[in-house]
Parts: C-alpha cells; sequence; structure tokens
C-alpha cells in the first residue's frame, strides 16, 4: 500500500490524473481483496471491486469495454462472500468482449428476489455455439452425479448428504416427522473372509438395490463400507419402522448368486425420529446407538430410538 500511496502522490506532483486514478482503484481492489482476512463482505464493498476491476479493465480496452453496474443502495449492507464477481467478470471479458469484433458491454445488476439477493452479470459478446453450452452442461452434470453418487452402488454419496441433504433434512423437519434409519450388514466379514471382497461387493450392491427400490422417492445413501441411511421424509415412525422390517425381511430371503453360489445376508437397522432442536451429528448419535444396540441384541433387527427417554424399544 504504502509504495502504490507514493505512486499516486508522485503521479499527482505531475499532474497525471488518470494515473491517479487507476492507482487508487487497484489500491482499493487490494485492500478489499485482503478484507482483513474475512470471509464475508458487503455488497458495497463487493461491487466497489468490481467497479475498480471494471475500471482497469476499461483503460487497457477502451472503446471496446463499456459497462454498467446498477445495484440498488438499499442492497448495500447486504452481506456476500468475498469475490464472487470479479471471475465472473474476468471470464465474461476474456470469452465475451475479447472474442467479438467491435466489442460489448458487461452488466452488472442486483435485485432482491423472494429468494434473496440476485446479482447478474451479463455480457453480449462472443457468446457460445449451443452445442458447446450443451457439452459444457452436461460434463458439469457428469461432475456433480459423480460426487454425488456411490460408484459401487449408485446410491447417493456421503457427499450428496453433507452438501445438499442435511439442509433438506434441517428444514423439513420443523415441519413434517424424518425418520433416520441406518443399517449395517450383519456379519460381513464372514462373507468377506469365506467368498472373497468381490462376492462381498456384489452383496452390497444386491443389498443397495432391495433398499432403493423399496425406499421409492426416499434417497438412500451409501454411509460407509456397508452401512446404509435411508432419510424417510413425512414419514410417521411406526411407518419408518414398518417400511424398515420390510426392507430387513426381504434382504434376508433374497438368495445372493455371486457366480460360484448363492447365500444371503441380513441386515441390523438403527432408527431415530430426527429432533430439529439437535444437530445432525447429534441426531445421528441416536440413530448409530440404536443400531448398536440391535447388533448387541441378536442382529437382523430393527431398533427405534426413543426420543425423550433413554429406553429403545424393538
Ligand atoms: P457386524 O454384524 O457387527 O456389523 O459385523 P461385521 O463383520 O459386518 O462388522 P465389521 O465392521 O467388523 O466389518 C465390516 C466389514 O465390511 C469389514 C470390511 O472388510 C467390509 N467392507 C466394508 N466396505 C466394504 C466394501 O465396499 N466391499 C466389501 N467387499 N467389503 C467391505
Ligand atoms: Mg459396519
Ligand atoms: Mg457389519
Amino acid at each position: 500500500y504504502n509504495t502504490l500511496d507514493t505512486i499516486s502522490w508522485m503521479a499527482r506532483d505531475y499532474g497525471a490524473d488518470d494515473i491517479v486514478r487507476l492507482v487508487d482503484a487497484l489500491t482499493s481492489m487490494f485492500r478489499i481483496g485482503l478484507s482483513h482476512g474475512k470471509d464475508f463482505i458487503s455488497v458495497q464493498e463487493e461491487i466497489t471491486h468490481v467497479s475498480n476491476y471494471l475500471y482497469i479493465q476499461k483503460i487497457r480496452y477502451k472503446d471496446k469495454l463499456n459497462y454498467a453496474v446498477d445495484v440498488p443502495a438499499e442492497l448495500s449492507g447486504c452481506l456476500v462472500p468475498k469475490l464472487i464477481l470479479q471471475p465472473l467478470v474476468e471470464n465474461a471479458i476474456y470469452h465475451g468482449i475479447k472474442q467479438k469484433r467491435g466489442g460489448g458491454t458487461i452488466a452488472v445488476t442486483g435485485r432482491m428476489s423472494e429468494e434473496g439477493l440476485r446479482i447478474t452479470v451479463r455480457d453480449d459478446g462472443a457468446g457460445m455455439p449451443p452445442e458447446r453450452l450443451a457439452a459444457l452442461r452436461e460434463q458439469l452434470d457428469t461432475m456433480r452425479s459423480l460426487a454425488f453418487r456411490d460408484q459401487l452402488t449408485g446410491l447417493f454419496s456421503r457427499h450428496y448428504l453433507t452438501d445438499y441433504l442435511e439442509e433438506r433434512i434441517r428444514e423439513d423437519s420443523n415441519e413434517t416427522n424424518i425418520v433416520l434409519a441406518l443399517c449395517d450388514i450383519d456379519d460381513f466379514k464372514t462373507i468377506n473372509d469365506a467368498r472373497g471382497h468381490q462376492s462381498g461387493d456384489i452383496a452390497i450392491v444386491c443389498i443397495a438395490d432391495i433398499l432403493d427400490d423399496l425406499a421409492g422417492n426416499h434417497p438412500v445413501i451409501r454411509w460407509g463400507g456397508e452401512e446404509l441411511l435411508v432419510v424417510l421424509f413425512s414419514t410417521p415412525d411406526h411407518e419408518a419402522l414398518r417400511l424398515c422390517n420390510r426392507m430387513r425381511e426381504e434382504v434376508a430371503a433374497y438368495r445372493i448368486d455371486d457366480g460360484t453360489g448363492e447365500f444371503s445376508c441380513t441386515l441390523t437397522f438403527g432408527l431415530s425420529a430426527y429432533d430439529p432442536s439437535l444437530t445432525f451429528a447429534e441426531n445421528f448419535v441416536r440413530v448409530d446407538r440404536a443400531l448398536y444396540r440391535g447388533k448387541e441384541t441378536g442382529k437382523n433387527r430393527c431398533t427405534f430410538a426413543q426420543p425423550d427417554t433413554a429406553g429403545e424399544q424393538r
């Protein structure tokens, strides 16, 4: 900052107002960029940051680049994650404006809608062919589905739960009853040991299919190695218990074929109604405890954690 200030003062001495403005814009960008290490800054600061960036680019691109920033003053105080706009504007310049003969205009607009604050960065530059756009969208979808899907079973991954589902559970649990049901394959180690890891994998895939079928629209997540989590939205406790018992029975009755012979597996379920006054992790502890109790008392069963007492029932 000291060096930049010195340059600014020297430029002032020379009467070079354009250099003064340029250096001051750069200084302001750096200041906001650092923002004392804060992750969130005000819309006002964010807009100042991107306006300075646009100003600096304008000096470089001259008539080729025009811009308009329109964010109503009443939005100034909203907080946003730091530096979300400048990368978008940078891409709009490099891939939009620069590629177009005669240049173009970048518009940054802010509006408050029912969903919340929406800031738009728009350019009228070169655009992209529809095929390229479609290919990019597909790539993004693939990346998303890779992160949100478990490779072996095709079930949802733990990422899906932590990045998306947890929030939905938290929100919905204020209005409806949600039951978390965690199941673990019984004595799975013996199956792996006796038949090999690959047969174990086949068993996991078969069991995942059965659960996913019976769960209908309720998401099933591969929580860990041989542990699957079913999130039963808008389901009364007794319904959840009935459904899990049905899953448990169907799995126990299913003959898994690994190519060398048939075998079967059983499941132990721990269930708990989601308590919105607790964190997800605290809720999960209840489910895990119920599962553990089921294992202790003989496996191949569903155990429901009672929300308000320490006791649990079959
Ligand atoms: P319990 O009834 O108490 O659950 O006994 P268990 O043998 O199932 O439990 P434990 O946790 O001791 O062992 C789980 C085994 O599951 C250990 C691990 O080798 C196996 N496993 C975990 N993930 C996978 C997987 O993706 N594929 C295969 N084949 N095996 C797995
Ligand atoms: Mg386990
Ligand atoms: Mg197990």
